[in-house]
């Protein structure tokens, strides 16, 4: 059984072993989420971020949680689009698989994702949300930790694209 949710809210609440934070590649914080989250764990989590030497995109890096509800933070940067010639597609994939295999390797039972790089990074979002849907189906299909998985929209398009693709992917 795969335990995959779409919810709407503030990942920045989220009562969860890991959240996942849609980072940039310097890792020092940044707008959107990035913003939020950094905001809310406060500045332990720079201090922690600022000696990680940053992270590729598609790779994933954790700090603890700092002042938030989660444990841990574990921080992607997923690609920027350029009109989908330059590998975003398998970006985007390695950047949930990667911050899955960060969460295992924490013992992290329940992990909660943002909408990677459909925001200011402008990935055109059914695509993204297909991507994310298919990457996190395969990923608990041979996890060994990670039992639930929650994808965390902050608005209703990106929900209903979430819960499109869910539909689709896994059915239900
Ligand atoms: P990226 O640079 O990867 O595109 P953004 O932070 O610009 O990242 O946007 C990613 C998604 O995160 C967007 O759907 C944005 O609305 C959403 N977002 C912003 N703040 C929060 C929050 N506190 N909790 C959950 N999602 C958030």
């Amino acid at each position: 059984m795969i335990d995959f949710q779409v919810i709407q809210g503030d990942i920045t609440k989220s009562q969860v072993d890991a959240i996942v934070n849609a980072a940039n590649t310097s890792l020092l914080g940044g707008g959107g989420v990035d913003g939020a989250i950094h905001r809310a764990a406060g500045p332990e989590l720079d201090a922690a971020c600022r000696k990680l030497n940053g992270c590729p995109t598609g790779e994933a890096k954790t700090t603890p949680g700092f002042r938030l509800p989660a444990k841990y933070i574990i921080h992607t940067p997923g690609p920027v689009w350029h009109g989908g010639q330059q590998n975003e597609a398998q970006l985007l994939h390695n950047s949930y698989w990667h911050s899955l295999v960060q969460a295992e390797q924490h013992q992290c039972e329940t992990v909660d994702f943002p909408s990677i790089s459909t925001g200011v990074y402008r990935f055109p979002l059914d695509q993204a949300a297909e991507i994310a849907v298919q990457t996190i189906k395969d990923f608990l299909t041979q996890a060994t930790i990670v039992r639930q998985v929650r994808l965390v929209a902050f608005d209703s398009v990106t929900k209903q694209a979430y819960m499109q693709a869910k539909k689709k992917i896994i059915g239900g």
